[in-house]
């Protein structure tokens, strides 16, 4: 069986204990690669190239790291079909959504920061009547940390990956133990478009021992995580008594605001996407959804009836919409959710169930499944979900929208759908979250601000705020 390996000083390596995690192609079921089992001593010799290779990379001209990262880039883009295929098989998601978005926007995350990188620039200020003048110098931190999750696997681990060296630091990254696959085959490119040896070392393991040894070494000094709650809780647990910088991106529960006065069919359609796209495995979908009450009913049949015509398949047949979900575990964690509805006093309005796809009978598929709800306090609303299920529920008043978008421990993302200026502005203005959309749903710009507030994480990514975030500012004052 194919076994995916370390990368560890531009070399491919084994695990030093020779323990290996099976890896599950969900659209199926069936175990058809093996990870490292990474220990700490793995860890440490990723940890050892980093450092040594960190005098020269931090001091390699801007323009050279620019162009390595700019040829990783182009090498991502010249190997999209297998990248998208590999991501396909190792998630579940469609291939279509691998092709379209993940592997283009991998590639776009590298050559965003190698031009990012050459307009980045400090501040000087001059102190009036002093006779001196303050700079501050933006150095690489050294050794950092990037782990990431398994939804968007390249999309993510390059969003990290890619600031950090650009910024002149040294990497010793994680992906997620369930979706291994690219960022295995991303070692071998970067080796093609000339990285040096050391620089970036890529260790596969589980987040309790790999991820563990990685957040606990002393010699890293940054941690850029993205990933659940829970784990960004503990890690900044640990990290906080090391004072390690720490950037933490984690879960959401997004609200998406229907207002009656909206562009209807344009909100339907994007809100089918925000809903299920990815299985409804995206951080920024919009699990929530409150309708304006005289557009509800209409709402509710449009949307059942667009939900419906969604065809659930292998991942790799091009008419897939919704593919498999990432793992049996996460299968019968969303599925307990919709088993708990009635319970929690929702009712089902469609799917709800599992689906057999002819051909793939093991593997992990799900309706998507709309439930309404009438109390904005029960866990089918309070809980971060992570799969094609969505609520929705009618609000009377702007206030009362607002008030229900804010009811929620995460502050990720919102969307709001108006026409109404002044009301978008104010909702804006007063929604508890790092990122708001209106009339649209995940329309990024590289150089804007991502993140989350309240328990959807602390710190930004995007721009230059993550090259910010990767480098340690240092005054220079200068008396004259
Ligand atoms: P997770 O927290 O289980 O794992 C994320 C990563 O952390 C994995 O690589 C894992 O191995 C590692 N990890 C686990 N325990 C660790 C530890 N003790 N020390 C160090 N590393 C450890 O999350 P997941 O299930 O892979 O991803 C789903 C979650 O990610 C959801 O909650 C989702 O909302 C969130 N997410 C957030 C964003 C964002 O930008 N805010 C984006 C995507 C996903």
């Amino acid at each position: 069986m194919k076994k995916i390996l370390n990368y560890i000083n531009g070399e491919f390596k084994a695990p030093l204990q020779d323990e290996w995690i099976d890896n599950y192609n969900p659209s199926i079921g069936e175990v058809y690669s093996l990870i490292p089992n990474s220990s700490t001593a793995d860890v440490q010799n990723a940890y050892e190239a980093a450092s040594q290779a960190f005098p020269t990379w931090s001091e390699t001209p801007l323009e050279q790291r620019s162009r390595i990262l700019a040829k990783i880039a182009s090498l991502i883009t010249e190997n999209l079909e297998q990248l998208a295929k590999a991501e396909a098989i190792d998630n579940g998601k469609p291939l279509s959504l691998a092709t379209s978005v993940d592997i283009p926007r991998a590639s776009t995350n590298f050559q965003f920061f190698a031009d990012a990188i050459t307009q980045f620039s400090s501040e000087a200020h001059e102190s009036t009547g002093l006779n001196a003048i303050n700079f501050t110098l933006r150095q690489p931190i050294g050794v950092v940390g990037c782990i990431s999750p398994w939804n968007l696997p390249l999309y993510l681990f390059s969003w990290k990956i890619a600031p950090a060296l650009a910024a002149g630091n040294t990497v010793v990254a994680k992906p997620s133990e369930v979706t291994p696959m690219t960022a295995y085959l991303l070692g071998d490119i970067c080796t093609k478009a000339g990285l040096p040896k050391g620089v970036l070392n890529i260790i596969h393991g589980l987040g309790s021992t790999a991820g563990q040894a990685i957040i606990e070494h002393s010699g890293i000094k940054a941690i850029s995580f993205t990933g659940g709650t829970t784990t960004g809780a503990h890690i900044a647990r640990v990290a906080a008594p090391m004072f390690k910088k720490l950037s933490l991106e984690l879960g959401g529960k997004n609200p998406n605001l229907i207002f009656a006065d909206c562009d209807y069919d344009t909100m339907l359609d994007v809100t089918i996407k925000s809903s299920f796209a990815n299985q409804g495995q995206i951080c920024l979908c919009n699990s929530r959804i409150y309708i304006e009450r005289p557009i509800y009913e209409k709402f509710k049949k449009d949307f059942i009836a667009k939900t419906k015509a969604l065809k659930i398949g292998s991942p790799l047949d091009n008419n897939t919409n919704i593919g498999a979900l990432v793992s049996k575990p996460h299968l019968e964690k969303v599925k307990s959710y919709i088993d708990a509805a009635e319970q929690e006093g929702g009712t089902i309005l469609c799917g709800g169930d599992y689906v057999n796809v002819k051909g793939h009978e093991n593997g992990y598929y799900l309706q998507p499944t709309i439930i309404e709800v009438n109390d904005p306090n029960c866990r089918l609303t309070q809980e971060e979900i992570f799969g094609p299920v969505v609520t929705i529920m009618p609000f009377d008043s702007d206030d009362e929208a607002l008030a229900l978008a804010n009811n929620v421990r995460y502050g990720l993302s919102c969307s709001i759908w108006t026409n109404n200026l002044n009301r978008s502005m104010h909702l804006a203005k007063y929604i508890q979250a790092g990122i708001v959309w209106v009339n649209t749903w995940m329309m990024r710009d590289l150089r804007t601000a991502f993140g989350g507030t309240k328990d959807s994480g602390v710190g930004r990514e995007g721009g230059f705020e993550a090259l910010r975030f990767f480098t340690e500012p240092k005054n220079v004052c200068i008396k004259y």
